[in-house]
């Protein structure tokens, strides 16, 4: 390869340290017992100061290095000076040595768009389901998801002490995902997930639609992604408004660059566009395979409910 390496590919690999880095500030924000606990639109949407800390590490780390990049945070925070402790400067190499997809090897800074979910799981965070939570940061060109990293920063947390904690995914269109060993579900059985505290009557009807053998309630967007590529999960469905393009943007890169797909509950994609919408609101429905089959279970009152943008 000849020439400095494409913008596209400098930027997953830093955005892969970021990610480890933000993992690093939640796991020591819950050992410090002090979670700073803030209701957003009420008891079921929470900020911490885990959430608070891994974005502004995330945003300004990458900021600096990328300026022209739009980045798009879920947090509301004041414009402060971000304390240099916060900023992670490292990349990986491993990454930086792969060959960027011909279609992106000239994309320009400014015409990439990150997507942070600092800490996807948040409730779950503070009731102790450590390893539903996960730190998010998905790229996007020309209104696709293009390129993901998916931290999980609890990861292996119940092996307990003397156990590698924290692994970190990562996944581009025309290249693959990495981090994981990629898995399905056995045979035609149908394992679906779905929210853990963001259930209601249109969300049960609908997985109750897909006929499933099983259905598994668990917390975070990106974690019900990593249920899909490891073979834990056939398919997740969530058939409410609810998540937003941080939710979505990385979880969907990693799984497309598998073969898997991620659209709302009409089957149509979501557009990670910086002026869309943030709101996701015609729902969540992915899987790695036989996405015609979930989609065309989807009963016709969820689809009026939930109309596609
Ligand atoms: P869940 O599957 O419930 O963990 O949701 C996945 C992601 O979407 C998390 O980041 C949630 O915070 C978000 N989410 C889903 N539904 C809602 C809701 N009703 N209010 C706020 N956030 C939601
Ligand atoms: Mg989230
Ligand atoms: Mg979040």
């Amino acid at each position: 390869m000849s020439g400095s390496p494409a913008v596209l590919m400098r930027l997953v690999a830093s955005a892969f340290n970021v990610a480890e880095k933000a993992g690093a500030i939640v796991r020591k924000v819950l050992h410090s017992g002090e979670l700073g606990i803030v209701e957003k639109t009420g008891a079921n949407d929470l900020q911490t100061l885990a959430d608070r800390l891994a974005q502004q590490s995330i945003c300004a780390s990458l900021s600096r290095r990328f300026p022209k990049i739009t980045i798009i945070g879920e947090e509301e925070l004041p414009d402060e000076e971000i304390k240099e402790d916060l900023i992670e400067n490292g990349h990986s190499e491993e990454i930086l040595q792969k060959t960027c997809p011909a279609e992106y090897s000239g994309l320009k800074e400014e015409e990439l768009v990150v997507w942070v979910d600092p800490l996807d799981g948040t409730k779950e965070y503070t009731e102790g389901l450590l390893d539903n939570v996960t730190v998010l940061i998905g790229i996007a060109y020309g209104g696709r998801a293009i390129a993901g990293v998916i931290n999980q920063p609890f990861y292996n947390y119940q092996l307990g002490a003397g156990a590698d904690l924290g692994r970190t995914m990562w996944g581009m269109l025309g290249l693959g995902s990495f981090g994981f060993k990629l898995q399905e579900v056995p045979g035609d059985r149908r394992i679906v997930t779905t929210t853990r505290s963001h259930s209601n009557k249109v969300v049960t009807d609908c997985v109750d639609a897909m006929e499933p053998h099983e259905v598994i309630r668990v917390g975070g967007a990106g974690n019900k992604i990593i249920q899909l590529v490891e073979g834990k999960a056939s398919a997740y469905v969530f058939a409410s408004p609810g998540c937003k393009k941080w939710d979505t943007c990385a979880p969907e890169a990693i799984l497309h660059a598998v073969g898997g797909k991620l659209t709302d509950m009409h089957g149509n994609a979501y557009c990670y566009n910086a002026d869309v919408k943030h709101m996701n609101s015609a729902g969540v429905l992915a899987t790695l395979r036989n996405h015609e089959y979930y989609v065309n279970r989807v009963p016709q009152s969820v689809l009026q409910a939930l109309k596609s943008d």
